[in-house]
Protein backbone atom coordinates (compact mmCIF):
# COMPACT_ATOMS: atom_id res chain seq x y z
CA UNK A 1 0.00 0.00 0.00
CA UNK A 2 1.45 3.50 -0.41
CA UNK A 3 0.73 5.46 2.98
CA UNK A 4 1.68 8.53 3.83
CA UNK A 5 2.00 9.54 7.45
CA UNK A 6 1.73 13.06 8.89
CA UNK A 7 3.83 14.27 11.75
CA UNK A 8 6.60 12.10 12.71
CA UNK A 9 6.53 12.13 16.64
CA UNK A 10 6.87 9.44 18.47
CA UNK A 11 3.88 8.02 17.00
CA UNK A 12 3.91 8.85 13.73
CA UNK A 13 7.84 7.98 12.72
CA UNK A 14 7.51 4.68 14.33
CA UNK A 15 4.08 4.29 12.60
CA UNK A 16 5.80 4.98 9.44
CA UNK A 17 9.12 3.07 9.69
CA UNK A 18 7.06 0.18 11.22
CA UNK A 19 4.78 -0.02 8.06
CA UNK A 20 7.40 0.32 5.70
CA UNK A 21 9.11 -2.36 7.14
CA UNK A 22 5.99 -4.94 6.14
CA UNK A 23 6.63 -3.50 3.05
CA UNK A 24 4.13 -0.98 2.72
CA UNK A 25 5.31 2.15 0.26
CA UNK A 26 5.41 5.23 3.24
CA UNK A 27 6.11 8.88 2.81
CA UNK A 28 6.45 10.38 6.41
CA UNK A 29 5.30 13.87 6.36
CA UNK A 30 6.63 16.53 9.30
CA UNK A 31 6.60 20.52 8.38
CA UNK A 32 9.64 21.00 10.92
CA UNK A 33 12.23 20.96 8.48
CA UNK A 34 15.12 20.03 11.21
CA UNK A 35 13.55 16.80 11.81
CA UNK A 36 13.01 16.18 8.47
CA UNK A 37 16.97 16.56 7.44
CA UNK A 38 18.45 14.42 10.22
CA UNK A 39 15.57 11.53 9.58
CA UNK A 40 16.71 11.73 5.84
CA UNK A 41 20.75 11.65 6.95
CA UNK A 42 19.38 8.78 9.07
CA UNK A 43 19.53 10.53 12.55
CA UNK A 44 16.51 9.99 14.92
CA UNK A 45 15.70 12.84 16.67
CA UNK A 46 13.71 10.50 19.37
CA UNK A 47 15.17 7.78 21.55
CA UNK A 48 13.51 4.62 20.69
CA UNK A 49 15.28 1.41 21.09
CA UNK A 50 15.93 -0.40 17.83
CA UNK A 51 14.13 2.72 15.77
CA UNK A 52 17.19 3.31 14.42
CA UNK A 53 18.28 0.52 12.84
CA UNK A 54 14.76 -0.13 11.52
CA UNK A 55 14.31 3.08 10.32
CA UNK A 56 17.58 2.87 8.04
CA UNK A 57 16.64 -0.76 6.83
CA UNK A 58 13.72 0.43 5.13
CA UNK A 59 15.53 4.41 3.46
CA UNK A 60 17.57 1.40 2.08
CA UNK A 61 14.76 -0.66 0.60
CA UNK A 62 13.40 2.25 -0.83
CA UNK A 63 10.28 1.80 0.86
CA UNK A 64 10.46 4.82 3.07
CA UNK A 65 11.09 8.66 2.81
CA UNK A 66 10.80 11.74 4.55
CA UNK A 67 9.44 15.07 3.02
CA UNK A 68 7.92 18.68 4.66
CA UNK A 69 6.08 18.49 1.39
CA UNK A 70 2.30 17.13 1.84
CA UNK A 71 1.70 17.50 -1.57
CA UNK A 72 4.58 15.23 -2.35
CA UNK A 73 3.47 12.68 0.34
CA UNK A 74 0.04 12.42 -0.75
CA UNK A 75 0.89 12.13 -4.13
CA UNK A 76 0.52 8.19 -4.56
CA UNK A 77 -0.98 7.67 -1.11
CA UNK A 78 -4.51 5.90 -0.75
CA UNK A 79 -4.69 6.23 3.28
CA UNK A 80 -3.49 8.97 5.21
CA UNK A 81 -2.11 8.74 8.71
CA UNK A 82 -2.41 11.67 10.95
CA UNK A 83 -0.41 11.27 13.93
CA UNK A 84 0.28 14.85 14.83
CA UNK A 85 0.17 16.04 18.61
CA UNK A 86 -2.80 16.99 21.04
CA UNK A 87 -1.33 18.53 23.46
CA UNK A 88 -3.58 19.78 26.78
CA UNK A 89 -4.81 23.32 26.97
CA UNK A 90 -4.90 24.88 30.00
CA UNK A 91 -8.44 23.92 30.68
CA UNK A 92 -7.73 20.60 30.04
CA UNK A 93 -9.43 19.82 27.07
CA UNK A 94 -7.71 18.85 23.82
CA UNK A 95 -5.52 21.18 21.81
CA UNK A 96 -6.74 21.00 18.14
CA UNK A 97 -4.42 23.36 16.87
CA UNK A 98 -2.32 20.86 15.20
CA UNK A 99 -4.95 18.32 13.60
CA UNK A 100 -7.49 21.51 12.09
CA UNK A 101 -4.19 22.25 10.54
CA UNK A 102 -3.49 19.46 8.97
CA UNK A 103 -6.96 18.53 7.69
CA UNK A 104 -7.52 22.06 5.96
CA UNK A 105 -4.52 21.29 4.48
CA UNK A 106 -4.87 17.45 3.50
CA UNK A 107 -7.90 19.10 1.86
CA UNK A 108 -5.92 20.89 -1.09
CA UNK A 109 -4.75 17.52 -2.28
CA UNK A 110 -7.11 15.11 -1.09
CA UNK A 111 -8.20 12.59 -4.15
CA UNK A 112 -11.50 10.36 -4.91
CA UNK A 113 -11.10 6.91 -3.35
CA UNK A 114 -8.33 7.72 -0.26
CA UNK A 115 -9.17 7.21 3.42
CA UNK A 116 -7.74 9.75 6.12
CA UNK A 117 -7.07 7.80 9.66
CA UNK A 118 -6.58 10.13 12.82
CA UNK A 119 -3.92 8.10 14.87
CA UNK A 120 -3.48 10.71 17.05
CA UNK A 121 -5.69 10.48 20.54
CA UNK A 122 -8.39 13.24 19.98
CA UNK A 123 -11.97 13.39 21.84
CA UNK A 124 -15.33 12.20 20.71
CA UNK A 125 -16.27 13.90 17.68
CA UNK A 126 -13.20 14.81 16.24
CA UNK A 127 -13.29 12.98 13.13
CA UNK A 128 -16.57 14.19 12.05
CA UNK A 129 -14.96 17.82 12.32
CA UNK A 130 -11.99 16.53 10.16
CA UNK A 131 -14.28 15.36 7.61
CA UNK A 132 -15.94 18.58 7.41
CA UNK A 133 -12.50 20.39 7.48
CA UNK A 134 -11.38 18.73 4.94
CA UNK A 135 -14.22 18.65 2.84
CA UNK A 136 -14.43 22.64 3.17
CA UNK A 137 -10.98 23.18 1.74
CA UNK A 138 -11.33 20.31 -0.79
CA UNK A 139 -14.62 21.14 -1.88
CA UNK A 140 -15.71 17.15 -1.92
CA UNK A 141 -16.22 14.58 0.25
CA UNK A 142 -14.89 11.82 -1.91
CA UNK A 143 -13.31 10.36 0.56
CA UNK A 144 -13.74 8.30 3.94
CA UNK A 145 -12.27 8.92 7.53
CA UNK A 146 -11.31 6.35 9.96
CA UNK A 147 -10.98 6.52 13.51
CA UNK A 148 -7.75 4.16 14.55
CA UNK A 149 -6.37 5.38 17.88
CA UNK A 150 -2.48 4.44 18.53
CA UNK A 151 -2.18 2.29 21.57
CA UNK A 152 1.54 1.62 21.40
CA UNK A 153 4.13 2.64 24.59
CA UNK A 154 7.54 4.78 24.32
CA UNK A 155 10.36 2.37 25.12
CA UNK A 156 8.49 -0.16 23.60
CA UNK A 157 7.41 1.39 20.30
CA UNK A 158 8.43 -1.06 17.86
CA UNK A 159 7.35 -4.40 19.13
CA UNK A 160 3.80 -2.54 20.17
CA UNK A 161 3.65 -2.04 16.29
CA UNK A 162 4.74 -4.74 15.18
CA UNK A 163 2.86 -7.15 17.29
CA UNK A 164 0.23 -5.20 17.84
CA UNK A 165 -2.31 -7.10 20.17
CA UNK A 166 -5.19 -5.33 19.16
CA UNK A 167 -6.18 -2.67 16.59
CA UNK A 168 -9.36 -0.68 17.04
CA UNK A 169 -11.04 0.20 13.40
CA UNK A 170 -14.06 3.28 13.77
CA UNK A 171 -14.89 3.57 10.32
CA UNK A 172 -17.81 5.34 8.50
CA UNK A 173 -17.52 3.19 5.80
CA UNK A 174 -16.68 -0.12 4.03
CA UNK A 175 -13.92 1.58 2.10
CA UNK A 176 -12.45 2.92 5.18
CA UNK A 177 -12.53 -0.34 7.05
CA UNK A 178 -11.08 -2.54 4.06
CA UNK A 179 -8.57 0.55 3.61
CA UNK A 180 -7.10 -0.15 7.12
CA UNK A 181 -7.76 -4.04 7.14
CA UNK A 182 -4.67 -3.80 3.80
CA UNK A 183 -3.09 -1.91 5.91
CA UNK A 184 -2.94 -4.12 9.22
CA UNK A 185 -2.81 -7.53 7.16
CA UNK A 186 1.44 -8.34 7.72
CA UNK A 187 0.36 -7.52 11.58
CA UNK A 188 -2.73 -9.43 11.42
CA UNK A 189 -3.57 -7.87 15.23
CA UNK A 190 -7.49 -8.68 16.90
CA UNK A 191 -9.31 -6.18 14.92
CA UNK A 192 -12.29 -4.73 16.04
CA UNK A 193 -14.73 -2.67 13.98
CA UNK A 194 -16.85 -0.40 15.67
CA UNK A 195 -17.97 3.59 14.88
CA UNK A 196 -16.04 6.52 15.37
CA UNK A 197 -17.29 7.53 18.60
CA UNK A 198 -15.97 4.32 20.48
CA UNK A 199 -12.99 4.59 18.56
CA UNK A 200 -12.22 7.84 19.93
CA UNK A 201 -13.70 6.89 23.30
CA UNK A 202 -12.09 3.71 23.70
CA UNK A 203 -8.55 5.39 24.06
CA UNK A 204 -9.52 7.75 26.44
CA UNK A 205 -11.14 4.63 28.75
CA UNK A 206 -8.16 2.46 28.18
CA UNK A 207 -5.75 5.47 29.10
CA UNK A 208 -7.84 6.26 32.00
CA UNK A 209 -8.27 2.92 32.98
CA UNK A 210 -4.21 2.36 33.02
CA UNK A 211 -3.65 5.34 35.27
CA UNK A 212 -6.58 4.52 37.36
CA UNK A 213 -4.73 1.18 38.42
CA UNK A 214 -1.42 3.38 39.16
CA UNK A 215 -3.01 5.49 41.19
CA UNK A 216 -4.81 2.70 42.85
CA UNK A 217 -1.82 1.05 43.48
CA UNK A 218 0.00 4.49 44.88
CA UNK A 219 -2.98 5.10 46.96
CA UNK A 220 -2.56 1.31 48.70
CA UNK A 221 1.11 1.76 49.04
CA UNK A 222 0.04 4.87 50.97
CA UNK A 223 -1.87 2.77 53.48
CA UNK A 224 0.61 0.26 53.23
CA UNK A 225 3.30 2.24 54.84
CA UNK A 226 0.64 3.53 57.55
CA UNK A 227 -0.05 0.04 58.85
CA UNK A 228 3.70 -1.65 58.09
CA UNK A 229 2.22 -3.67 55.09
CA UNK A 230 5.15 -3.96 52.06
CA UNK A 231 3.65 -3.05 48.81
CA UNK A 232 5.50 -5.32 46.65
CA UNK A 233 4.30 -8.36 48.05
CA UNK A 234 1.13 -6.92 47.76
CA UNK A 235 1.21 -6.72 44.73
CA UNK A 236 2.04 -9.67 43.53
CA UNK A 237 -0.96 -11.69 45.38
CA UNK A 238 -3.41 -8.82 44.33
CA UNK A 239 -1.74 -9.61 40.61
CA UNK A 240 -1.52 -12.86 40.52
CA UNK A 241 -5.15 -12.96 40.00
CA UNK A 242 -5.90 -13.15 36.65
CA UNK A 243 -8.96 -11.00 37.01
CA UNK A 244 -6.24 -8.15 38.12
CA UNK A 245 -3.13 -8.94 36.49
CA UNK A 246 0.33 -8.09 37.60
CA UNK A 247 0.89 -4.99 35.50
CA UNK A 248 0.54 -1.38 36.36
CA UNK A 249 0.72 -2.95 39.64
CA UNK A 250 3.63 -0.97 40.39
CA UNK A 251 3.86 1.50 43.61
CA UNK A 252 5.83 4.96 42.92
CA UNK A 253 6.20 8.27 42.27
CA UNK A 254 3.14 8.44 39.72
CA UNK A 255 2.55 8.43 36.66
CA UNK A 256 3.55 11.12 33.97
CA UNK A 257 4.27 11.40 30.33
CA UNK A 258 2.59 12.60 26.95
CA UNK A 259 -0.85 10.46 27.43
CA UNK A 260 -2.06 9.73 30.65
CA UNK A 261 -1.85 13.37 32.41
CA UNK A 262 -3.05 15.21 29.67
CA UNK A 263 -5.48 12.01 28.58
CA UNK A 264 -7.18 11.97 31.77
CA UNK A 265 -7.41 15.59 31.89
CA UNK A 266 -9.09 15.46 27.90
CA UNK A 267 -11.53 12.83 29.17
CA UNK A 268 -12.90 14.60 32.28
CA UNK A 269 -13.82 17.44 29.48
CA UNK A 270 -15.26 15.03 27.07
CA UNK A 271 -17.89 13.59 29.66
CA UNK A 272 -18.26 17.36 31.44
CA UNK A 273 -19.27 18.47 27.86
CA UNK A 274 -21.53 15.48 27.71
CA UNK A 275 -22.77 16.71 31.00
CA UNK A 276 -21.61 13.35 32.84
CA UNK A 277 -19.50 14.18 35.89
CA UNK A 278 -17.17 11.85 36.01
CA UNK A 279 -16.10 10.73 39.56
CA UNK A 280 -13.28 8.29 39.54
CA UNK A 281 -11.13 9.90 36.90
CA UNK A 282 -10.56 13.60 38.80
CA UNK A 283 -9.53 11.26 41.90
CA UNK A 284 -6.70 9.55 39.93
CA UNK A 285 -5.62 12.70 38.77
CA UNK A 286 -5.79 14.25 42.53
CA UNK A 287 -3.71 10.89 44.08
CA UNK A 288 -1.30 10.93 41.24
CA UNK A 289 -0.24 14.42 42.00
CA UNK A 290 0.09 14.20 45.51
CA UNK A 291 2.30 10.99 45.15
CA UNK A 292 5.04 12.93 43.99
CA UNK A 293 4.91 15.78 46.91
CA UNK A 294 4.84 12.61 49.27
CA UNK A 295 8.48 11.65 48.01
CA UNK A 296 9.52 15.55 49.01
CA UNK A 297 7.99 15.38 52.58
CA UNK A 298 10.04 11.81 52.77
CA UNK A 299 13.41 13.73 52.03
CA UNK A 300 12.31 16.54 54.37
CA UNK A 301 12.01 13.88 56.98
CA UNK A 302 15.72 13.43 56.99
CA UNK A 303 16.36 16.58 55.27
CA UNK A 304 14.01 19.49 56.97
CA UNK A 305 15.97 22.25 55.15
CA UNK A 306 17.05 21.77 52.03
CA UNK A 307 18.50 25.30 51.17
CA UNK A 308 21.68 24.75 50.31
CA UNK A 309 21.53 20.78 50.03
CA UNK A 310 23.35 19.18 47.44
CA UNK A 311 20.03 16.89 45.72
CA UNK A 312 21.15 14.58 43.37
CA UNK A 313 18.19 13.41 40.75
CA UNK A 314 18.63 10.01 39.73
CA UNK A 315 16.06 9.98 36.69
CA UNK A 316 14.16 12.21 34.20
CA UNK A 317 12.18 10.88 31.88
CA UNK A 318 8.85 9.80 32.95
CA UNK A 319 9.60 6.05 32.44
CA UNK A 320 12.61 4.21 31.39
CA UNK A 321 13.71 3.30 27.80
CA UNK A 322 12.61 6.81 27.34
CA UNK A 323 13.82 10.43 26.37
CA UNK A 324 10.08 11.59 27.04
CA UNK A 325 10.07 14.17 30.15
CA UNK A 326 6.83 15.21 29.07
CA UNK A 327 4.51 15.79 32.26
CA UNK A 328 7.23 13.82 33.92
CA UNK A 329 7.09 13.30 37.68
CA UNK A 330 10.66 14.88 37.99
CA UNK A 331 9.85 17.88 36.29
CA UNK A 332 7.09 19.03 39.60
CA UNK A 333 10.04 17.41 42.34
CA UNK A 334 12.77 19.71 40.88
CA UNK A 335 10.81 22.85 40.62
CA UNK A 336 9.74 22.30 44.48
CA UNK A 337 13.51 21.27 45.11
CA UNK A 338 14.80 24.84 43.56
CA UNK A 339 12.15 26.80 44.89
CA UNK A 340 13.39 25.41 48.43
CA UNK A 341 17.23 26.71 46.92
CA UNK A 342 18.54 23.18 47.22
CA UNK A 343 20.99 22.58 44.88
CA UNK A 344 20.11 20.19 42.04
CA UNK A 345 21.85 18.29 40.04
CA UNK A 346 20.52 15.43 38.07
CA UNK A 347 20.88 12.49 35.35
CA UNK A 348 19.09 10.53 32.93
CA UNK A 349 21.20 7.84 30.82
CA UNK A 350 18.76 9.39 27.20
CA UNK A 351 17.23 12.47 28.89
CA UNK A 352 19.34 14.99 28.88
CA UNK A 353 18.81 16.85 25.93
CA UNK A 354 15.28 17.23 26.65
CA UNK A 355 15.99 18.40 30.49
CA UNK A 356 18.68 20.69 28.82
CA UNK A 357 15.33 22.29 27.00
CA UNK A 358 12.65 22.23 29.84
CA UNK A 359 15.32 22.24 33.05
CA UNK A 360 17.56 25.01 32.05
CA UNK A 361 18.57 25.95 35.93
CA UNK A 362 19.41 22.29 36.72
CA UNK A 363 22.78 20.87 36.56
CA UNK A 364 22.67 18.01 34.23
CA UNK A 365 25.45 15.39 35.06
CA UNK A 366 27.09 13.05 32.50
CA UNK A 367 26.75 9.65 34.69
CA UNK A 368 25.36 9.00 37.94
CA UNK A 369 28.43 9.10 39.80
CA UNK A 370 28.76 12.42 38.69
CA UNK A 371 25.43 13.38 40.09
CA UNK A 372 25.95 11.84 43.30
CA UNK A 373 29.35 13.21 43.96
CA UNK A 374 29.05 15.01 47.46
CA UNK A 375 25.11 14.74 47.10
CA UNK A 376 23.03 15.31 50.63
CA UNK A 377 20.78 13.29 49.36
CA UNK A 378 19.48 11.39 46.07
CA UNK A 379 15.67 10.60 45.13
CA UNK A 380 15.31 8.21 42.41
CA UNK A 381 12.69 9.29 40.06
CA UNK A 382 12.90 7.05 36.86
CA UNK A 383 13.21 2.72 37.26
CA UNK A 384 16.62 2.49 34.03
CA UNK A 385 18.06 -1.06 34.90
CA UNK A 386 21.34 1.65 35.18
CA UNK A 387 19.94 2.34 39.15
CA UNK A 388 19.02 -0.61 39.85
CA UNK A 389 22.53 -1.95 39.02
CA UNK A 390 24.21 0.58 41.30
CA UNK A 391 27.30 -0.57 43.38
CA UNK A 392 26.14 0.52 46.86
CA UNK A 393 29.38 0.98 48.11
CA UNK A 394 30.62 2.86 45.42
CA UNK A 395 27.58 5.08 46.22
CA UNK A 396 28.04 5.72 50.02
CA UNK A 397 31.39 6.63 49.44
CA UNK A 398 30.78 8.99 46.54
CA UNK A 399 27.76 10.92 48.68
CA UNK A 400 28.63 13.58 51.33
CA UNK A 401 25.42 12.31 53.87
CA UNK A 402 23.40 8.60 53.12
CA UNK A 403 19.92 10.04 52.31
CA UNK A 404 18.37 7.67 49.43
CA UNK A 405 14.37 8.32 48.89
CA UNK A 406 13.34 6.11 46.45
CA UNK A 407 10.75 6.80 44.06
CA UNK A 408 10.44 3.21 42.13
CA UNK A 409 11.40 1.18 45.18
CA UNK A 410 14.83 0.13 43.14
CA UNK A 411 16.31 -1.16 46.51
CA UNK A 412 15.44 -3.80 49.44
CA UNK A 413 15.03 -1.73 52.63
CA UNK A 414 17.34 -4.39 55.08
CA UNK A 415 20.45 -3.90 52.16
CA UNK A 416 20.26 -0.51 52.24
CA UNK A 417 20.07 -0.52 56.23
CA UNK A 418 22.86 -2.87 56.05
CA UNK A 419 24.96 -0.27 53.94
CA UNK A 420 24.33 2.32 56.44
CA UNK A 421 21.84 4.58 54.37
CA UNK A 422 18.89 6.11 55.42
CA UNK A 423 16.68 5.02 52.73
CA UNK A 424 12.98 5.88 52.63
CA UNK A 425 11.15 4.25 49.53
CA UNK A 426 7.41 3.78 48.61
CA UNK A 427 4.75 1.26 50.41
CA UNK A 428 7.31 -0.21 52.47
CA UNK A 429 8.66 0.07 55.84
CA UNK A 430 11.39 1.79 56.86
CA UNK A 431 13.71 -0.07 58.54
CA UNK A 432 15.24 0.88 62.02
P1 LIG B 1 4.87 14.50 18.95
O1 LIG B 1 4.70 15.87 19.48
O2 LIG B 1 6.07 13.69 19.33
O3 LIG B 1 4.85 14.56 17.34
C1 LIG B 1 3.94 15.32 16.59
C2 LIG B 1 4.62 15.68 15.27
O4 LIG B 1 3.66 16.29 14.41
C3 LIG B 1 5.77 16.68 15.43
O5 LIG B 1 6.94 16.17 14.81
C4 LIG B 1 5.26 17.93 14.70
O6 LIG B 1 6.30 18.67 14.08
C5 LIG B 1 4.31 17.32 13.69
N1 LIG B 1 3.32 18.23 13.14
C6 LIG B 1 2.49 19.08 13.80
N2 LIG B 1 1.73 19.76 12.94
C7 LIG B 1 2.06 19.33 11.69
C8 LIG B 1 1.62 19.65 10.38
N3 LIG B 1 0.68 20.58 10.16
N4 LIG B 1 2.18 19.01 9.34
C9 LIG B 1 3.14 18.09 9.54
N5 LIG B 1 3.61 17.75 10.75
C10 LIG B 1 3.07 18.36 11.82
O7 LIG B 1 3.54 13.72 19.32
P2 LIG B 1 3.37 12.15 19.63
O8 LIG B 1 3.86 11.83 20.99
O9 LIG B 1 3.85 11.36 18.47
O10 LIG B 1 1.78 12.06 19.71
C11 LIG B 1 0.97 12.20 18.55
C12 LIG B 1 -0.44 11.81 18.90
O11 LIG B 1 -0.49 10.42 19.25
C13 LIG B 1 -1.04 12.55 20.11
O12 LIG B 1 -2.40 12.75 19.90
C14 LIG B 1 -0.81 11.60 21.26
O13 LIG B 1 -1.75 11.77 22.29
C15 LIG B 1 -1.03 10.27 20.57
N6 LIG B 1 -0.35 9.14 21.20
C16 LIG B 1 0.93 9.28 21.65
C17 LIG B 1 1.58 8.19 22.22
C18 LIG B 1 2.98 8.33 22.75
O14 LIG B 1 3.43 7.41 23.44
N7 LIG B 1 3.69 9.41 22.48
C19 LIG B 1 0.92 6.95 22.32
C20 LIG B 1 -0.37 6.84 21.83
C21 LIG B 1 -1.01 7.94 21.27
Amino acid sequence: MNVCVIGTGYVGLVTGVCFSSLGHNVVCVDHDLDKINSLRCGVVPIYEPGLKELMNKSTKANNLIFTTDLEEGMNEATIILIAVGTPANKDGSANLTYIKRVALEIGQYVRPGMTIVTKSTVPVGTNKKIKQWVSFSSGHQQFSIASCPEFLREGNAIKDTLEMERAVFGVEDVQAELALRALHKPINPTIIVTTIETAETAKYAANAFLATKISFINEVANVCESVGADVEALARVMGLDHRIGTSFLKAGVGYGGSCFPKDTQAFIRIAAEANYHLQIVPAVERVNHEQRYRLLAKLKKSCPILAGKRIAILGLAFKPHTDDMRAAPALDIIQALLSEQSSTIAYDPVASDQAKRLLPDVVLASSWQEAVKEADAVLILTDWAEFKSIDLEELKVLMRDSVVIDGRNLFHPEEMKQQGFYYDSVGRAQVD
